[in-house]
């Protein structure tokens, strides 16, 4: 690595060549960042797309010798294997290499994680807020940060330096960096991000069940179902491994969400027409303010 504000390294090790460590391997590469690049995944099949994309200069599913001599490792395998590929890695990593995260979840990662990095090596906790429903080295493309949110959690044990140089690479690859401590991120991301994903699966599975046969109501539906469903086309690895890594808030929230559709419920069976009236007032409101404040709607 030359220096924090422009750093540069001679091999980064993406583990997880999906389309959140693949697009940041495209970056990394694009902005000069990285003289090599080395993928690392469980089978062939992907890693093989990956190479021939030119995302990565090579692969293997050897943790331990995809990142023997790496200066910079990327882990983006879903949140539940974070802990376990760093274990891998662990016992070949040399000082003063930089392992980061992208996980969607932060607490329990970084509790699983901190323990395991060598004396000397730098462990930085990162979570880009950017994505699609897609998945894979396939999905992977230059572009996906521009513009979003990137959200650290430094803990008292992270390197000043390496956080440094972990914020230069996500500015470089077009985000906007906030830092705030793990709990508080995965509280916020529990509502924004894992409550509606929860709610999409099981909107899906509502109206699929719902005419007896599976299919029928689904194949009545239009645009605005398309549209709220799009995210229950994601990942079920990953999303499964987020409802394990962050139980807690996303069951508070689950129980929220529910209180406030039984109050919804309970105006819908009494005709109470002001009162339905001013739940949609007040959530159109809150919406139409964020759009005006130029709210991103990805
Ligand atoms: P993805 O496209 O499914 O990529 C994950 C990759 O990890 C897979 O391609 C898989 O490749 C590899 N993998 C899975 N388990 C592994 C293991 N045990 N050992 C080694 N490799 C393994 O998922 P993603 O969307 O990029 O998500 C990756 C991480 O980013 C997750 O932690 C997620 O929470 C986080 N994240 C996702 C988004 C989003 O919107 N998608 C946004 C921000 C952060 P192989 O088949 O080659 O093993």
């Amino acid at each position: 690595m030359s220096n924090s504000t422009n750093p540069h390294f001679k091999k980064t090790a993406v583990i997880g060549v999906g389309l959140i460590g693949g697009s940041l391997a495209v970056e990394l590469r694009s902005e000069g960042l990285t003289d090599e690049i080395v993928g690392i995944g469980r089978g062939r099949a992907n890693l093989e797309t990956a190479l021939s994309l030119g995302v990565v200069d090579s692969v293997t599913t050897d943790v331990a010798q995809g990142v023997e001599g790496a200066d910079l490792v990327v882990v983006s395998v879903p949140v539940l294997k974070i802990a376990d590929v760093i274990r891998m890695a662990a016992p070949v990593l040399t000082p003063p290499c930089i392992i980061m995260d992208v996980g969607s979840v932060k607490k329990a990662v970084i509790d699983a994680v901190e323990p395991l990095v060598p004396e000397g090596v730098r462990f930085v906790p990162t979570h880009p807020i950017a994505g699609t429903e897609d998945s894979g080295a396939g999905a992977a493309f230059k572009g996906p940060f521009k513009d979003r949110l990137c959200v650290l959690t430094p803990t008292d044990n992270t390197d000043k330096e390496a956080l440094e140089a972990v914020r230069s690479v996500w500015r470089l690859a077009g985000s906007n960096i906030v830092e705030m401590d793990a709990v508080t991120h995965d509280r916020i991301f529990a509502a924004v991000s894992h409550l509606p994903h929860m709610i999409a699966y099981t909107l899906v599975n509502t109206v699929a069940a719902a005419g007896g046969d599976e299919t029928d109501m689904v194949r009545f539906s239009a645009g605005g179902f398309r549209d709220f469903t799009r995210i229950a086309s994601s990942s079920p690895e990953m999303w499964t491994d987020i409802c394990v890594m962050n139980s807690e808030f996303i069951v508070e929230m689950m129980d929220n969400f529910s209180s406030r559709l039984e109050v919804l419920k309970r105006l819908i069976s009494r005709g109470d027409l002001d009162g339905i009236k001013e739940e949609f007032r007040k959530a159109k409101k809150v919406r139409d303010s964020l759009i005006s404040e130029g709210w991103d709607e990805e």
